[in-house]
């Protein structure tokens, strides 16, 4: 079987290695070229350096399909994350998006059967309503197989599929990389990625990665004019000194930056299944994996787990069903709408209620809880861990949650409400990074 896949993001590569692995070729195909040294300017993922927490579900996956991959992160740096006060449970590992990839691309680029073709594909071609591959910067390259791993903002087989559900989460973020300096110990940890502290109006979390390498990130509604003076350098900067649990990570004793402050682009929840308008496969022996399937926003860090999830089921199930794609494509789909949509559905309450509750709302009584209330209702009764921590490692569905709705409902009733950190209030946020990046306009004019 000659396989096409579109992306090498963690889905393409992760693919390819196991497709190949299977006796067939693949070749994937991306419009980047790979890494530039030690720096990497990827094409076509703005994330790229924005921060990433892998999760078990994605060390499982390695483990299970190419364990070396999992020692090759390892020997680059990067570090298995334990579950906080479980030391040896793990629960994921630390390790920035660009050492992720580059080991997996290296992995990809050594395995027997997989070629790296650099190039943009312009579209999937086809005959008598069966793929025969894809058109790459005008040159064909024949299929049996196509596989569009081309992610969230892969528009390759939007026209061919029914429209996608959901759109933007209404949350922006902005980020910046760290190098702890030598001797500096690590800061206070509350989460198996690192830090995460909500406020009313704003959040702020610290991410752990290789070689003492962090990330802090601050995300507000992107409504949210007053925090916009966070996507300014020195604003983010004057906000992440003011934020206790960043501070502790990020002051000029404990690191120096080696990354630019980096706003993100806009961040969606969107699910697309691989039916057409009509309802049927868009086209036989066309399957489109990860991001292009699932997108969420990035808050709990999930989308290379739904990704690989994806990636592991595909790859079993056209084990199971050979040539006959059709097939193969239908299971895959309902697999998708049971296993992997949840998280979307998830995503789009937990943020719609979350932006209500930034603009000034109270917690809405008069309707299902959304699971962050839910998580944090766990603070006044411990007893709700045994559902909550399962969910949380996404062990068990978001339905899940529903056992214990009427008892965080009781709790939100009884007047309790998730405690604030130590820090500055959502307005207080806002004049110190107005002000920051305000006086730093104003220095920059007058020099000029
Ligand atoms: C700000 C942010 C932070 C995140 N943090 C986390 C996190 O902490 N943990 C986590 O698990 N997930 C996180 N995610 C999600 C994660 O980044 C995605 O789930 C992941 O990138 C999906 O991988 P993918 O291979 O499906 O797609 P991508 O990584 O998007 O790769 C797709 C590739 O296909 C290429 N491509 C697309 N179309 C074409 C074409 N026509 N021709 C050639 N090439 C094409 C693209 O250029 C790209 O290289 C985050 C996302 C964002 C936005």
């Amino acid at each position: 079987m000659r396989t096409v896949i579109v992306g090498a993001g963690p889905t393409g590569l992760y693919t390819a290695i196991a497709v190949a692995r299977r006796g067939h070729d693949v070749v994937v195909i991306d419009r980047d070229s790979g890494p530039d040294g030690e720096w990497w300017d990827r094409k076509g993922v703005m994330q790229f350096h924005h921060p990433h927490f892998f999760r078990r579900q994605v060390a499982d996956a390695l483990l299970a399909e190419m364990p070396e991959v999992w020692h090759g992160l390892l020997a680059a740096g990067a570090q298995a994350a334990a579950v906080p006060d479980q030391p040896g449970v793990l629960a994921g590992l630390h390790c920035r998006r660009l050492t992720f990839e580059r080991v997996l691309r290296s992995a990809a680029q050594a395995q027997p059967g997989v070629t790296l073709r650099t190039g943009h594909v312009d579209e999937v071609s086809g005959r008598r309503g069966r793929a025969t591959g894809v058109r790459v910067d005008g040159h064909q390259v024949d299929a049996d197989l196509v596989i569009d791993a081309g992610g969230r903002s892969g528009r390759l087989t939007r026209a061919l599929r029914a429209p996608a559900e959901g759109g933007e989460c209404g949350i922006s973020y902005v980020s910046r990389q760290y190098q702890l300096l030598p001797g500096a110990p690590y800061g206070p940890v509350n989460m198996p990625f690192g830090v995460m502290v909500t406020y009313p109006g704003y959040l702020a979390a610290v991410f752990l990665h290789d070689n003492r390498i962090v990330s802090t990130l601050i995300a507000r509604a992107s409504a949210d004019r007053q925090l916009a003076a966070l996507r300014a350098p020195a604003g983010f900067d004057a906000a992440t000194r003011a934020i206790p649990a960043l501070a502790a990570w990020t002051g000029p004793r404990q690191a120096r930056p080696i990354t630019p402050v980096l706003p993100g682009g806009r961040l969606y929840n969107s699910y697309r299944g691989q039916r057409n308008g009509a309802g049927r496969v868009a086209l036989d022996g066309l399957i489109c994996a990860g991001d292009t399937v699932c997108t969420t926003n990035p808050a709990a860090g999930r989308g290379v787990t739904t990704s690989l999830l994806q990636a592991q089921r595909l790859i079993g199930l056209l084990d199971e069903h050979g040539g006959d794609f059709t097939s193969c494509t239908l299971a895959f789909d309902r697999w998708c709408t049971e296993h992997i949509r949840p998280w979307f559905d998830d995503h789009v309450h937990w943020d719609t209620d979350l932006i209500r509750r930034w603009s000034g709302h109270d917690v809405d009584l008069t309707r299902p809880l959304p699971s962050d209330l839910i998580v944090a209702a766990a603070q006044a009764d411990p007893q709700m861990l045994t559902v909550v921590g399962p969910y949380l490692a996404m062990l068990t569905p978001p339905s899940s949650l529903g056992a214990v709705q009427a008892r965080a409902q009781e709790i939100y009733a009884s007047g309790w409400r998730p405690p604030t950190p130590p820090g500055p209030s959502r307005e207080e946020l806002a004049a110190i990074a107005t002000a920051a990046a305000s006086a730093r306009t104003a220095g920059t004019q007058h020099a000029a």
